[in-house]
Parts: C-alpha cells; sequence; structure tokens
C-alpha cells in the first residue's frame, strides 16, 4: 500500500482512521450480518448510524435546538436552485459574490427572482473579500447569501456581512467543521460534504425552523422541499446511507479529537507553515489578499506557466497530488482540509522549497 499525499480540492482526504473503521465494518457492521450497504433505510441499525451522526453534529456545531439538521442529496449545485424555491417568496435576494461558487448560486437564483448583487470581488479575480459591513440590503429581499469559503479562489469570509435582519444563507462547503462557528447567526448554513466531511453524495442543511414552511415557489417538487426532509428526519425517501455511515466515522473521529476548536488550531498551523512559506519564497506566491486567505484552500503560481506545470509535474512523481489549480485560475492549489494531516503540509513545504533551490540562482 502506498498511501500519497492527497492534496484535491473534492472529492477529497480522509482521515486514515476513518477508512480503517469502514473497512473492517465493510462485510459485517455490528452484530446485523451484513454491511451499511446493503441495510435497509428503515432498519434499526440505520437509523441508528444516522441518528447518531446527527447528535454528534450537533454537539460538534453547538446547533441551538431551533434548528433542524438535513441530509441532502443532489451535491451542492442542488442547493443553488432550492435555496430560493424555499425562501424566495416575494421573488428577490441579495447575494455577495465573492468567487466561483456564490456567482454559481446567483447565476442558479435568477431562475426564480430578482438577484441583487450587493458586493463583489470580482475587480481583482476575486482575490479579496470586499468590505461587508455596511451594505446596501434591498429591502424586498428574503435572504442575504455568500460562500463563506471559496475553494477555487481560496479565500474566507471572516466577518459575516450585517445583513439588516434578513437570514443569511451560506455555504460552508469547504470549511464546514473546520472551525468553531456560531450558528445562530445563520438562517442556513450548508455544505457539500465531500471537501471536508466525507464521500460524494450527501449535503448537510442547516435551518432554522422558521424558514422550513409550506408557503415555497409554486412548482416546487415535493423532494426539493425543505418541509419535506425536515418533517421526515432525512428520510422521505432513500438517504445516501453509507455515505451519511462515513460522515458519522468522521464526526467521531472529530469529537476524539477534542472538535472544531482543536482542529481549528491544527489547521491554522498548518496553513501558516504555508503561508510564511509562500511570503518569503522568491518564486512562488500566493495570490489572495492576507488578511482573506482560506485556511483550507491555498493557490499560489510562480508567475511563470512552464515553471508552474513543472512544479505540479514534479509534485506528483514525489507523492504530492492534486496540486494543480483550477482550470479557471491555473497555478496550483493545495487544499489542506481537516484530514490533512500536519506532516502533508511538511512534506509540501520542503518539497517547494527543493524545488525552489534548484531553481534560483
Ligand atoms: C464543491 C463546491 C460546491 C459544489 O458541489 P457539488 O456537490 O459538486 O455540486 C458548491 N460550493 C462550494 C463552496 C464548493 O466547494
Amino acid at each position: 500500500m502506498s498511501r500519497v499525499f492527497n492534496f484535491s480540492a473534492g472529492p477529497a482526504v480522509l482521515p486514515e482512521e476513518v477508512l480503517i473503521t469502514a473497512q473492517k465494518e465493510m462485510l459485517e457492521y455490528g452484530a446485523s450480518g451484513m454491511s451499511v450497504m446493503e441495510m435497509s433505510h428503515r432498519s434499526k441499525d440505520f437509523e441508528e448510524i444516522l441518528f447518531t451522526a446527527e447528535k454528534n453534529l450537533r454537539t460538534l456545531m453547538n446547533i441551538p435546538e431551533n434548528y433542524k439538521v438535513l441530509f441532502l442529496q443532489g451535491g451542492g449545485c442542488t442547493q443553488f436552485a432550492m435555496i430560493p424555491m424555499n425562501l424566495m417568496r416575494r421573488k428577490s435576494a441579495d447575494y455577495i459574490i465573492t468567487g466561483q461558487w456564490s456567482k454559481k448560486a446567483a447565476q442558479e437564483a435568477k431562475i426564480f427572482g430578482d438577484v441583487h448583487v450587493i458586493a463583489t470581488s470580482e475587480d481583482k479575480n476575486y482575490s479579496y473579500v470586499p468590505d461587508l459591513s455596511n451594505l446596501n440590503v434591498t429591502p424586498e429581499s428574503d435572504y442575504v447569501y455568500i460562500c463563506q469559503n471559496e475553494t477555487v479562489h481560496g479565500t474566507t469570509i471572516r466577518e459575516l456581512p450585517d445583513t439588516k435582519g434578513k437570514p443569511l444563507v451560506a455555504d460552508v462547503s469547504s470549511m464546514f467543521l473546520s472551525e468553531p462557528v456560531d450558528v445562530s447567526r445563520y438562517g442556513i448554513i450548508w455544505g457539500g460534504v465531500q471537501k471536508n466531511v466525507g464521500p460524494a453524495g450527501v449535503t448537510i442543511l442547516i435551518i432554522r425552523d422558521d424558514l422550513i414552511t409550506d408557503d415555497v415557489l409554486p412548482f416546487t417538487p415535493t423532494m426539493m422541499k425543505y418541509k419535506t426532509h425536515s418533517e421526515n428526519k432525512s428520510l422521505y425517501n432513500t438517504p445516501p446511507c453509507y455515505n451519511i455511515y462515513i460522515c458519522g466515522l468522521v464526526f467521531k473521529w472529530l469529537l476524539k479529537l477534542g472538535g472544531t476548536e482543536a482542529i481549528h488550531k491544527i489547521n491554522q498551523e498548518k496553513a501558516k507553515l504555508l503561508y510564511d512559506y509562500l511570503d518569503g519564497s522568491k518564486i512562488f506566491h500566493g495570490t489572495v489578499e492576507k488578511k482573506d486567505r482560506s485556511l483550507m484552500n491555498v493557490p499560489f503560481v510562480t508567475g511563470n506557466k512552464e515553471l508552474d506545470a513543472e512544479f505540479v509535474a514534479e509534485a506528483e512523481k514525489a507523492g504530492l497530488r492534486n496540486i494543480k489549480g483550477h482550470r479557471s485560475v491555473g497555478g496550483m492549489r493545495a487544499s489542506i482540509y481537516n484530514a490533512m494531516p500536519v506532516e502533508g503540509v511538511k512534506a509540501l513545504v520542503d518539497f517547494m522549497a527543493d524545488f525552489e533551490r534548484r531553481h534560483t540562482n
């Protein structure tokens, strides 16, 4: 076996401990006589997997009682439609566009109503987060939308916008459970799990209960209503059982590690290693304004396309995989999610320093 350091933006690295547990339980889960993949979603065993996963997530994120946790399908992109279908009663919403994912969300919302872009960093190719402290929130808007960590551009919104009383809807796909959050500041906080929590196929949505109503846009299908999933405890139809089981193992792993405070410290340490190196390097540099840098996704460039390509190719050979930047940005990107060990980041920095020595003077 030779596992590499996988810097993929998603699907991404999972904790080895979780994979080993899954391997042990592959043929028989507990005393059930079968794999989780083969179980009825109505079975006692699976219900316990699902409800324990929710309970542990509630502990990890300190989720208030007036918030529901929904395990949904269709990936992150389905939420770009479900959010307006469920919330855009007055057919108006405000979007803050700080990168590719918030842009896509806004684009999709236009199918359903008026989208007001109340802040954007498009002028500098999304390399920073604009000032969100005093926005022109549209009086008739139903919500204000952000993508809190832009996976492609590598920025994080540190100060939440003042939404002037409107519910804040936040896509946290690529920073889910990477640091403590105050859930009560959000109307909806959601993410696809394949970045930081589990295998592709599950989207976790945490929603304040007053936002779950029958008052959705006309023609909203049953499967697209938050109320359907809330009333049925995420068991309206067959959920992605095995993937939820893996998410549950990741939650247990995080709890054992000390929760979001503990992982945040480790994430800060890892990001510092990489950013400090980038700031002192003669050939590599980060592409994001310092104050807005993501702890999870770190884009960087040499400024020379051939040199970038050479670096990516050499890194691959050295077991540092998926370091190539997103096709829309170029250069490199290291995604250093919760499950990336500190040793992985150290190996990357050592490799970069060696590459730099070989390509300077
Ligand atoms: C990956 C990603 C998405 C899209 O997820 P899919 O499951 O591929 O639809 C949405 N938002 C963010 C921030 C992402 O990183």
